[in-house]
């Protein structure tokens, strides 16, 4: 069976570039592309050619690169059709349900509206990986920019549904603020308070916390454990329907 190698880069000031390759087919994809130079000297290192860019939402710090880019190397450029408008050089649009072939792969596009109204999420099941934007994050979730809090909340429960052993590719490292707000809202966590201590130790040695995976986060990310006990009872909300629960979360990380 053919293996698709993935490269992931530090960007900008928190962002990750992601690369990935299968060597067999001579593909290589970018999932966003934070800022031209850097993907480039990520190629370079690793010896591939860029063939596609991989876009999950319109922001500047995953779209800055794509037009450079694409007339360096002639990628095709596949994203959102549902913001297609505000993605730079956007040459395939796709949406929930679209399905495409990436050299041996199949990729599956998932909606996950909220952070943005277009924001999509790429899941290769073959490679149990999935390359979820702002969506998720180690511990946290994306801002709820555009979209509404029930939105993003389905968002969430639609990737949590994913096979639990799903590596989570993420846009950013909000890993340390994330974890510490966590902490504040569940402190009965076990499996959280472990998982904060390794992250601040990966920190501590300026080592990346990401990729995640699904069940790591079904453990420990507050934004996915709107039916925690503990969660609903320290935010008075025992009766609340999961979205609700979900959309305190979210408003007092906004304020923490
Ligand atoms: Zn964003
Ligand atoms: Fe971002």
């Amino acid at each position: 069976m053919a293996t698709l190698q993935i490269h992931q880069f530090p960007c900008l000031s928190d962002n990750y570039g992601v690369l990935i390759h299968d060597a067999e087919r001579g593909v290589t994809a970018a999932i966003d592309a934070p800022n031209a130079e850097q993907v480039r000297a990520a190629l370079k290192e690793k010896g591939w050619k860029l063939t596609y860019v991989l876009t999950t939402h319109h922001h500047g710090d995953h779209t800055d690169g794509n037009l450079e880019l694409k007339a360096e190397t002639g990628c095709v450029i596949i994203g959102p059709r549902a913001e297609a408008n505000k993605i730079p050089g956007i040459d395939t649009e796709v949406g929930e349900g679209d399905a495409f072939r990436l050299g041996s792969f199949q990729v599956h596009v998932l909606d996950t509206p909220g952070h943005t109204l277009g924001h999509i999420s790429y899941w290769i099941p073959a490679a149990s990986v999935a390359f979820v934007g702002d969506t998720i994050f180690a511990m946290g979730c994306g801002r709820v920019i555009e979209g509404t809090m029930e939105m993003m909340w389905g968002s969430l429960a639609k990737l949590a549904k994913l096979p639990p052993a799903t590596r989570l590719y993420c846009g950013h490292e909000y890993t340390i603020s994330n974890a510490k707000f966590a902490l504040a809202i569940e402190p009965g966590n076990a499996a959280l308070v472990k998982r904060a201590d390794e992250v601040a130790k990966l920190r501590a040695e300026d080592k990346p916390t990401l990729p995640t995976r699904l069940d790591i986060e079904l453990e420990t990310n507050p934004f996915l454990r709107v039916t925690s006990a503990e969660i609903r009872k320290n935010l008075k909300l025992e009766a609340a329907q999961d979205w609700q629960v979900f959309a305190e979360v979210r408003e007092r990380k906004n304020r923490a």
